[in-house]
């Protein structure tokens, strides 16, 4: 098997845990599947799971099976059968000789239930759906026996061998796995193993009338291929215990074992089959492959590199923690990998006519121009055609134009790239009041865009040549959802959420140089975004479908929208050990953060911090607010990493630095202007949780270092704040408090014990606030019980 080799996997739990089971000796050969059911088209998250088994493979020199999980033949088709073999091998993947179809175990599928049953460990049930639903109890109520329950051996056999045989409708009966009605595992009640369904499947024909569930077939497929690491997503983390189960019961000889990571939810889209289904019926989209699709074969007829995809998927990891993953990664993930090979051409999406009056008639000058800027390695020049008429874009021209508009307006001068200065002397209008065409002077002397009098010219803007230039078709894709959790809400309907603009086609121009070119070149049309071919493009007509836009304009026109004053409420409660001193201390104190937009938009500008806030909530396990605000600004982020140096215990360290240090960050400043190191918050957090001060101290400490006392150590010791706990030093103190208030001590002996506190917190006062609450509170049950 071969894998693409340009991506290096980053570690995750799965591979610990591979290294350990070879290690020990438990594994030799690694193998993985990849299990789709063929009732659909390939997703992304379908595109994280096979990175991950494939790549694992390759990691390891063992083998990932592609292999399709058909057991339910209503749904399932060969259309989708050929989709998905496409899709895994356009991303990279390739499974050798390992192509394999659950429909072709079902022969020895049905020998395992046979087993089952002769061993007592399967029966065949007549109850209906509803009833076996009814009776399989609830989270908090066991089930109850079906009264088939005891059926014998022999009864058993001969009603599933009938059953085989086609001698009963569908749903007449099921066969069931005898396990444990009362098992607070819902899923080990009795699970149904077979079902019968008079249905022709897309493998196997009218063979079979019944077919195995889901729990039974899986495992049974990985273990007669020898899977040793079986992934799937979180939703089967009960369903292991049946699967282990199977395995146990059934004659295999292999033993694979179930692990499961979180799926890939990405904003702004749906990720069901069901729902992704539902669109293409509804003709919401023009098919599966309609390239504003989330699927493998939408985003590769959009135009998306598979290097891309796979960079996405290495870039957003693999956990255990459900997550959604910003669409922005996404879109930088493409961004970043079409900007090192897109060669840069002009075109026109929105055209207006140009003329140059002083320029000579049938003149046409073919301009050198670069496929590359110097920044990318690579290199290419091709030449591009400028005469009298030009095309530019319609919004390169502004009639009133404010200060700072550097392109065209009435009078003013801009560069035209590759070409000459002109400047703008006549707009004409049609009788619909729409600008028809521009006149213009050009300067004969600024070709190659400078003049021997060194003058400023701020705008440079594209263009291309009337005659010469091609007419386009531009598909401009968008989001296909206005919302990031389109689904999110089960009483609205997720398409009441589509964006009507998701697709704009727009009728311009290409410079000609692209009609030499290969069909699949992925261009950057220049100030526009990257583009390339439809696949119903021809070179007389062509057609262009924008992969992604140069910049997120998404995130622009959101900030546009918010707010000013959007700053989230800190949620201090949440992540705090010492929540009555928390809420009030943090409530009071300005809230100095950056707003989430932009710290989404710093992350959607760089992937190192995108990938920082995924390990901070994967991997450290944070709470999605504290990656958040600690991996929107890379100062933060060294800073909370620089502490982790020094203390690495992530769920402590994370959530003192949101609370304690962040909103002490002046206005515009970074937590680096603090005069507090990352190394003293390290041994702040690291005495909180050693005891060795309560978290009100360390809020003390930590002020007093601000103000410049010295390191906590010595702050602490200095003001004596250390926890005072052991009874030596506590004995006096309470002893004290007691003999000053002999009225209460009898009270509370009487049975007033509301009292503790009161006796708490004079010891606490008399202690400077450093006894050890718990340990006080303790020795003065006890003395004051003695009496
Ligand atoms: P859907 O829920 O979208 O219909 P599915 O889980 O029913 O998907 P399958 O064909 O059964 O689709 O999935 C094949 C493999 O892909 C399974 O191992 C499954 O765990 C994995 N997978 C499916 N969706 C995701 C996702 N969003 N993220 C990661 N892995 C996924
Ligand atoms: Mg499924």
């Amino acid at each position: 098997m071969t894998n693409p080799s340009d991506t290096p996997t980053p570690s995750n739990f799965i591979h610990d845990i591979i290294d350990a089971d070879l290690e020990a000796g438990r594994v030799v050969n690694v193998v993985t599947r990849f299990p789709p059911e063929p009732n659909g088209y390939l997703h992304i998250g379908h595109a994280k799971s096979i990175v991950l088994n494939f790549g694992i493979a390759q990691k390891y020199g063992g083998q990932c099976h592609l292999r399709f999980d058909d057991t339910n033949p209503l749904t399932e088709d060969e259309e989708y059968v050929a989709s998905i073999q496409n899709d895994v091998r356009w991303l990279g993947y390739d499974w050798g000789e390992h192509l394999y179809f659950a429909s072709n175990y079902f022969e020895k599928m049905y020998a395992c239930a046979l087993h089952l049953v002769k061993e007592g460990k399967a029966y065949v049930d007549s109850q209906s759906q509803e009833e076996i639903r009814q009776m399989r109890g609830t989270l908090t109520e066991p089930g109850k026996p079906s009264p088939y329950r005891e059926r014998s051996v022999e009864e058993n056999l001969e009603l599933l061998e009938k059953m085989r045989a086609g001698e009963f409708g569908d749903g007449e009966h099921v066969l069931r796995a005898k396990i444990d009605m009362s098992n607070p595992n819902m899923l080990m009640r009795d699970p149904l193993i077979y079902r019968i369904r008079h249905a022709t499947h897309h493998n196997t024909g009218d063979d079979w009338c019944i077919y195995p569930m889901y729990d039974f077939a899986h495992a049974l497929e990985d273990a007669f291929e020898g899977v040793t690491h079986s992934i799937c997503t979180l939703e089967f983390e009960n369903n292991r215990e049946l699967y282990d189960w199977v395995i146990a019961n059934c004659p295999v000889k292999s033993e694979p074992h179930q692990y499961e990571f979180a799926r890939l939810n990405l904003g702004y889209t749906v990720m069901s089959k069901r729902k992704l289904l539902q669109l293409v019926r509804d003709e919401v989209v023009q098919g599966w492959d309609d390239p504003r699709m989330p699927t493998i074969a939408g985003m590769r007829r959009r135009g998306v590199p598979p290097e891309a995809l796979r960079a996405f998927c290495q870039l957003i990891g693999v956990a255990k923690a459900n997550s959604t993953v910003d669409i922005q990664l996404l879109e930088y993930a493409i961004r970043d990998e079409l900007n090192m090979k897109a060669p840069r051409v002009m075109a026109v999406i929105d055209p207006v006519k140009v003329v140059i009056t002083n320029y000579p008639e049938d003149q046409v000058e073919w301009l050198d121009a670069d496929y590359f800027p110097h920044d990318v390695p690579l290199e290419g020049t091709r030449k591009v055609p400028f005469s009298r008429e030009l095309y530019i874009e319609r919004d390169d021209y502004l009639e009133d134009a404010p200060k700072k508009w550097y392109r065209l307006a009435p009078g003013a001068e801009v560069r035209l790239r590759y070409g000459y200065y002109i400047t703008c002397d006549e707009a004409i209008y049609g009788e619909d009041g729409e600008l028809k065409e521009l006149r213009c002077t050009y300067d004969p002397e600024s070709r190659g865009g400078s003049t021997p009098d060194g003058r400023k010219v701020r705008g440079t803007i594209h263009w291309v040549s009337a005659a010469e230039a091609k007419p386009a078709t531009f598909n401009l894709y968008d989001r296909l959802f206005t919302v990031e959790r389109p689904d999110g809400d089960s009483e609205i309907d997720f398409q009441e959420y589509l964006n009507p603009e998701s697709l704009v086609v727009a009728q311009g121009f290409v410079e000609p140089s692209v009609a030499d070119d290969a069909d699949d070149v992925r261009y950057q049309f220049e100030r526009q975004g990257y583009f390339w071919r439809d696949s119903s493009s021809s070179n007389e007509a062509l057609v262009f479908n924008r992969v992604v836009g140069l910049r997120d304009s998404w995130s622009k026109q959101q900030k546009k929208d918010e707010p000013k004053q959007a700053t989230p409420k800190p949620k201090a409660e949440k992540s705090t050990k010492d929540a009555g001193a928390k809420a009030s201390s943090s409530d009071d104190r300005p809230n100095k953060r950056p707003a989430s937009y932009e710290r989404d938009q710093a992350r959607a500008a760089n992937p190192e911090l995108a990938a920082r806030q995924m390990r901070y909530a994967q991997e450290m396990g944070l709470s999605e607010d504290d990656a958040d605000l600690l991996s929107g600004d890379m100062d933060v982020a060294t800073f909370f990493e620089a502490a982790l140096s020094a203390y690495d215990t992530p769920a402590s360290v994370a959530p003192w630095i949101v609370n304690e240090v962040l909103p002490l960050v002046p206005e515009e400043k970074t937590v680096a202007a603090l005069d507090v190191s990352a190394d003293d918050v390290a041994t702040l957090v690291k005495m909180v949780d050693a005891d060795r001060i309560t978290t009100a101290v360390s809020r003390e400490v930590l002020q007093a270092v601000l103000e410049g006392a010295g390191d906590p150590e010595k702050v602490v010791a200095e003001r004596g704040l250390e926890k005072v706990s052991d009874a030596a030093s506590l004995e006096p103190v309470i002893d004290e408090v007691m003999a000053n208030n002999p009225d209460n001590v009898a009270r509370y002996r009487e049975g007033k014990t509301t009292l503790l506190g009161f006796f708490i917190g004079q010891v606490m006062r008399a202690t400077g606030g450093a006894a050890d609450a718990v340990k006080v509170r303790e020795m003065l049950e006890r003395k004051l019980g003695e009496g």
